[in-house]
């Protein structure tokens, strides 16, 4: 049994969405046994838990709303085997250094957040540029041991527990049965951490990855590790009007070859990298308007000059060229282009910060939706045309060959913050009717269910809350994430 503690820091009581919570008690679990008899201490002495990874959630997801806190930061074993084992409070930091003396293979999910632990990423189905090639984190999972609300585990290999069309059947460690119905939506083919994902005879893993601690605690993950590609290529190209640059995403989507990343840089974020450039970091042209970045991760050299190759040919057809392109072919030069484009978010950062001084009920509004691929044109317009109308200061980048930009408000006034809220929620409004995703990566949280509301309607709502009560029925786990139990 872990040590319960009812003396808690006040950083455990919030995460880097800023909402703070309240909770009665810690316990830092060092193995499964011991999360399985902190839930049973908890159940005991009827208390809700909220599990808690690095903290670096944006919605609130780890901020508890009283009850216990189960804090998995400090279960941090790595196993190897072919692949990985690796208990849930192991960071991303630490999988690639561990992994750095293998040499020959990574991890590929990749969010900016490398201080995220491994069990908070597969809760929120974390991403990061490259799950355009190699998927999310849920496509580097090859099986997970959970604890369920009862102290009872249950142990998934994907390929192992299927659903029969929309009913599954499962059994604990222990010998229960858990069986039922899954909810009778259809999470959409594109990017998404919006609620419990569901397919018709789906691999049951894939529906405790993404479900944001509300069914189950990861208490042991196993990951898929990918060939480290012995050839990467990054591409910088510039273009003079924003369309053209849509064009190249498009038609860079179309070759053949599948790129690692397609990163956006519109005209705003163009102009604060101008303003706020890191030292080593390549300084940006006046008349380059517009950025996209490619990367392609190759067997050989010849392979990834091929590539790029066919890429540029796409490049000239879409109002691009070479001369305002910067081609990256070894790790000198990549670094200095991932400099330019890691600038963005800390300039994002420090300039919101800067206006906080004034008035500190500002803060950043940033968007996590994504749509279909062929929406990405309609989006983009109408997130210009909002901001424009608005007035509003703001950048818009991210992982557009998923269709998944960030636009950022930089909100000067409280009125302008107030005013970027509301239209918020308007574009939510019109990403559903796009058949988009309300959250593609950052997750529901407890910040973001009126979203997720208007994403799956009352009904599927209910369909997950039903879901929930069958392998938690007093709501003590993670209460107040997805929806209101
Ligand atoms: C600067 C910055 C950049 C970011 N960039 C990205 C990005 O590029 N892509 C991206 O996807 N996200 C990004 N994030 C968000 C965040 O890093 C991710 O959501 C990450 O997966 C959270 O991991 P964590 O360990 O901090 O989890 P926490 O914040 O501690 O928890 C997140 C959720 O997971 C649950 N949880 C944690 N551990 C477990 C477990 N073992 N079992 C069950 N549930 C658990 C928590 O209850 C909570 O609901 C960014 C955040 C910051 C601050």
């Amino acid at each position: 049994m872990p040590e319960i503690h009812s003396d808690i820091g006040p950083d455990y009581l919030r995460d880097e969405s800023r909402k703070t919570g309240t909770a009665d008690s810690i316990s830092f679990p060092l193995n499964e046994a011991e999360i399985a008899d902190a839930v049973r201490w908890a159940a005991a002495n009827g208390q809700c838990i909220t599990t808690q990874g690095a903290r670096t959630g944006l919605t609130g997801g780890a901020v508890p709303s009283g009850g216990h806190i189960l804090n998995l930061s400090r279960m941090k074993t790595i196993t190897d085997r072919d692949d990985l084992i690796v208990q849930p409070g192991v960071t991303l930091d630490e999988i690639r250094a561990h992994l750095k003396s293998r040499g020959n293979v990574f991890f590929a999910p990749d969010p900016t957040e490398t201080t995220a632990t491994i069990g908070g990423m597969a809760s929120c189905n974390a991403s990061g540029a490259r799950s355009f090639r190699y998927g999310a984190t849920r496509e580097s999972i090859l099986a997970a041991r959970l604890v369920l609300a009862d102290g009872d585990v249950i142990a998934l290999c994907r390929g192992q527990c299927m659903a029969t069309g929309r009913n599954f059947r499962l059994k604990t460690e222990s010998g229960r049965v858990i069986e039922g119905d899954l909810p009778s939506y259809t999470t959409p083919a594109i990017k998404t951490a919006s609620g419990y994902f569901v397919r018709d005879s789906m691999d049951l893993l894939d529906l405790f990855i993404g479900s944001e601690g509300t069914l189950g605690i990861f208490s042991e993950l196993h990951l898929k590790l990918q060939p480290w590609p012995a050839s990467v290529w990054g591409v910088m190209a510039f273009f003079g009007k924003e369309p053209d640059a849509l064009a190249f995403v498009h038609a860079v989507r179309g070759l053949k070859d599948k790129p690692a990343s397609i990163e956006f840089f519109d005209s705003c974020s163009l102009n604060l990298l101008r303003s706020h450039r890191l030292e080593g970091a390549p300084e940006v042209p006046a008349d380059y308007h517009t950025a996209v970045y490619v990367e392609y991760h190759a067997a050989d050299e010849d392979e990834a000059s091929g590539m790029v190759e066919r890429m540029c040919e796409a490049l000239d057809g879409c109002g691009g060229s070479e001369d305002r392109t910067w081609i990256a072919t070894d790790d000198h030069e990549r670094e200095r282009i991932r400099l330019f484009r890691h600038a963005l978010p800390e300039a994002v950062n420090s300039l919101i910060d800067e206006r906080r001084k004034t008035d500190p009920a500002i803060t950043k509004l940033g968007t996590d939706m994504a749509v279909p691929d062929d929406r990405l044109d309609e989006l983009m317009a109408l997130y210009h045309a909002s901001l424009e109308r608005l007035g509003l200061e703001y950048v818009i980048f991210g992982h557009i060959g998923s269709n998944h930009v960030h636009v950022n408000i930089l909100p000067r006034t409280v009125k302008q913050f107030e005013q970027g809220k509301a239209q918020y929620l308007e574009w939510a409004d019109a990403v559903i009717r796009m058949g988009g995703t309300v959250s593609a990566e950052h997750g529901i949280g407890k910040l973001k269910t009126p979203f997720l509301l208007k994403m799956m309607g009352a009904r599927g709502i209910e369909d997950m809350r039903r879901l929930k009560r069958l392998f938690d029925p007093q709501c003590r786990l993670n209460p107040g994430n997805l929806f209101a139990c």
